[in-house]
């Protein structure tokens, strides 16, 4: 039988990061002492009020079709909580809960790019940002950046990027995969060229709650009415809740725009897990304590992974101010992402990403979502592999 594959599916690229990762579960299932630092999510656990809370919906028989943009009262907690901490008015309405940011960023983009359209989205990105444009049949416009400016984009590139067919421009701060934090101004200097040259911005801010060393975040929707109208924020419990598993996310958008996503979404998944949603509210509207705790000790790991990366080398690495990850530059040791990687799993049995994954080959991915003793022991033969090659 010979299988017909859509265009639309073929011209997806196959994931790198998911290569890496399934050669390393191998080694460590044949009992091979692998250390892992390709985690994309947190290592805690999710608070325990969050999940009595969906065990009590659970239980309690909340397990029916909900309304496909999501429970009123969850929609009504994400409203108040961008009302309390961004600033921004948003009616229920302009909520939709989805089955993860992933999701949310799919419907964004199907819900507004087309083909003839361009997507504006700088490097390093999210690896899946590219292939969704891709799936919508719009055209991924990459404009690089490196550790120069800390992977942030100058206004001015953006503004020389943008032509007729340009729709949407994707900006991710904190970064993934370069933990890199826009500072206000620099949030607004991208906002004022979208707002002057009528492109839209999708807004992933799924890392909003995970700062370091003082940094702040600000959502662009906030810097003024025009900037809110043309912003889409994608946000998630996975991150800052440490709800990876429960898949659910949600964007919070102009209300033709939320309606768009909202049919998108009653014709593809309907709604997100009833009794999950519940815990979200409990999420949204419970303690936050869990927080401080979680980021005192991610800066404590993020502080000694920074400087152990400075100390090889060939090796250089920017601080990162947010989310979980260092992306160190590897230029240094000759060898480009993909052979780095393959390379030191073969030989010291670390998995990192290749930064070629998120479109920068001079760089790695470096998750530090994992225990200190692992960090330490991981690096320590990053060392080793890296000095060893300088023979
Ligand atoms: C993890 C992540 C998401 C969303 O993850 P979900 O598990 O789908 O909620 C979105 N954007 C970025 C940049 C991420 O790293």
């Amino acid at each position: 039988m010979k299988y017909k594959i859509s265009q639309r599916a073929a011209s997806l690229s196959p994931s790198l990061t998911l290569a890496i990762d399934s050669k390393a579960k191998q080694m460590k299932a044949e009992g091979q002492d692998v250390v892992g630092f390709g985690a994309g999510e947190p290592d805690f656990d999710t608070p325990q009020h969050i999940k009595d809370a969906a065990a009590k919906a659970l239980a309690d028989g909340f397990t029916k079709y909900t309304p496909a943009s999501g429970i009123p009262e969850l929609r009504q907690a994400i409203a108040d909580k961008h009302k309390r901490e961004n600033g921004l008015t948003y009616k229920p309405s302009q909520i939709i809960v989805s089955c993860g940011g992933k999701h949310s960023c799919y419907n964004v983009i199907m819900a507004t790019c087309e083909p003839g359209d361009e997507v504006i989205i700088p490097a390093p990105y999210w690896l899946s940002y590219p292939e969704m444009v891709k799936l919508a049949g719009a055209t991924p416009v990459i404009l690089e950046t490196t550790d120069k400016t800390e992977f942030k984009l100058a206004p001015e590139r953006l503004r020389a990027a943008i032509t007729p067919r340009t729709r949407l421009f994707i900006l991710n701060s904190p970064n993934n995969p370069t933990g890199s934090v826009y500072t206000p101004d620099e949030i607004k200097a991208l906002g004022d060229v979208c707002v002057e040259k009528g492109i839209l911005i999708m807004s992933d801010e799924i890392y909003e709650h995970l700062l370091y060393d003082g940094a702040i975040h600000k959502s662009v929707a906030s810097f003024s009415h025009a900037h809110c109208e043309h912003t889409i924020i994608v946000h998630g419990f996975a991150k800052g809740w440490s709800m990876t598993g429960w898949r659910l996310g949600w964007c919070a958008a102009p209300e033709p725009i939320a309606k768009a996503i909202d049919a998108i979404q009653s014709h593809s998944t309907s709604n997100p897990t009833s009794f999950a949603q519940k815990g979200a509210v409990a999420a949204l509207t419970g303690p936050q304590d869990h927080l401080p705790k979680w980021l005192a000790e991610f800066s404590r790991r993020r502080g000694y992974a920074w400087k152990k990366l400075n100390s090889i080398p060939g090796i250089s690495c920017v601080n990162a101010k947010g989310a979980f990850y260092l992306f160190p530059n590897i230029a240094g040791t000759g060898l480009k992402s993909t052979e780095f990687c393959a390379r030191l799993l073969e030989a010291e049995k670390v998995a990192a990403v290749p930064g070629i994954a998120f479109g920068a080959d001079d760089y790695l991915r470096v998750s530090y979502a994992t225990n200190m003793a692992n960090i330490e022991k991981g690096l320590d033969r990053i060392d080793k592999f890296v000095r060893s090659l300088a023979k």
